[in-house]
């Protein structure tokens, strides 16, 4: 399932606006007021994390969720069961924080994958410990990753994450494939001043090593709201910066509700992607909803409002009352993030609590 025509009001300018005029149709699945259909579910299973990556969380780390206020396994997967049986989620992508930083996550793994119809099941990581991990993950049923890599370069990484860790990322990444959680593919931040000189060894390396590259423009999703458009590397220059070392023709691939934009490399097969999020938005075409990790559910990454699925659950609402709050939710998802508006103001919770 992608789209339903529903009669409703088409996304055509920029500005963000709420669906509040037009009645939910009667249709069990996540659709909002401009005809969108949300099937593709971003959980975030802790907001902990083992780096501290400076365009996403300050040097000393942050003030944890409370440990009673995380969904445990159970609630976790009576959630997600919900999605997928009574919402139509397809795919569903485990991320955080770390999430490899979840006690028992190959369990989860291996729950998930036994929910029929059986969901794509994803794990965005920065890749330490997964070497290890890779194969049992694998065989509980994990299908692919996104291993987040921003430099190659051993001092830099300790600068950007503020860890020596690089040779664990690397060697997570191999794991990876050698597991078969193909295809492996790469999430990259260019900072100004710092690695943005890495676009072409970085599509160098992962052309090399089978890997797809992806490059993301910074949000202003870090803890500190130290985000800076000015300083920011936008798509144009990152494409920019590939042609003087590669050629680049636009993809035949339809693009679907992906985020990322893709060229041919040097005629391809292979390609690289860049997801323009601030100077090139997709939100006519998102299909996602996200839940944290403390049960509260997001219908856009730039959201200013969640809707509490914790207490409803806890308190033993039947699975089509919190279905229904889950509907009503992504009902009114707006029409885009507004970044690009005057308006614009960062959520409160950041990019590392949400799921990325
Ligand atoms: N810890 C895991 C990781 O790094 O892959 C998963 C969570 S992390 C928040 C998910 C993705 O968000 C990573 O690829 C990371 O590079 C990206 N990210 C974090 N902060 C960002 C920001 N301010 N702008 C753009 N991407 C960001
Ligand atoms: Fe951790 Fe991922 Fe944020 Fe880096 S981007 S600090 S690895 S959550």
């Amino acid at each position: 399932m992608t789209a339903v025509d529903l009669g409703l009001p088409r996304i055509g300018g920029k500005a963000p606006g709420v669906a509040d005029t037009a009645t939910r149709p009667d249709t069990p699945y996540l659709v909002d007021g401009f005809g969108r259909v949300a099937t593709d579910l971003r959980v975030s299973l802790t907001d902990r994390c083992n780096l501290r990556c400076t365009y996403c969380m300050p040097e000393d780390g942050l003030d944890w969720l409370p440990e009673s206020n995380t969904l445990t396994d159970a609630e976790l997967l009576r959630l997600l069961r919900i999605a997928v049986e009574r919402l139509g989620i397809t795919d569903i992508r485990l991320t955080g924080g770390e999430p490899l930083l979840r006690n028992g996550l190959e369990g989860l793994v291996e729950a998930i994958a036994g929910f029929r119809p059986r969901p794509r099941i994803s794990l965005t990581t920065n890749a330490i410990g997964l070497a290890r991990r890779a194969p049992r993950l694998a065989a509980a049923g994990l299908d692919r990753v996104n291993v987040s890599l921003d430099t190659l370069q051993e001092d830099r990484f300790k600068e950007i994450a503020r860890r020596d860790r690089l040779r664990h990322v690397l060697d997570g990444l191999d794991a990876a494939r050698e597991a078969g959680l193909n295809p492996v593919k790469i999430n990259a931040v260019l900072l100004r001043g710092v690695n943005e000189d890495e676009a072409a060894p970085l599509l160098r390396f992962a052309l090399d090593h089978g890997y797809h590259l992806r490059f993301i423009e910074q949000m202003p999703l870090d803890a500190q709201h130290g985000w800076d458009r000015e300083n920011m590397i936008t798509a144009e220059e990152i494409l920019a910066k590939l042609r003087a070392e590669f050629d680049l023709a636009p993809s035949s691939t339809e693009r679907g509700a992906a985020p990322a934009e893709r060229w041919q490399v040097n005629g391809g097969p292979q390609e690289v992607g860049v997801i323009a999020s601030v100077t090139r938005p997709f939100c006519a075409a998102c299909d996602r909803t996200r839940l944290t990790a403390d049960g509260q559910l997001r219908n856009c990454l730039f959201s200013q409002s969640e809707t509490d699925l914790r207490t409803p659950l806890r308190a033993g609402e039947s699975e089509e009352q919190i279905a229904d709050h889950w509907r009503a939710t992504m009902w009114v998802k707006a029409a885009g993030h507004g970044i690009n508006s005057d308006e614009f103001t960062q959520p409160l919770r950041p990019m590392s609590a949400i799921g990325g």
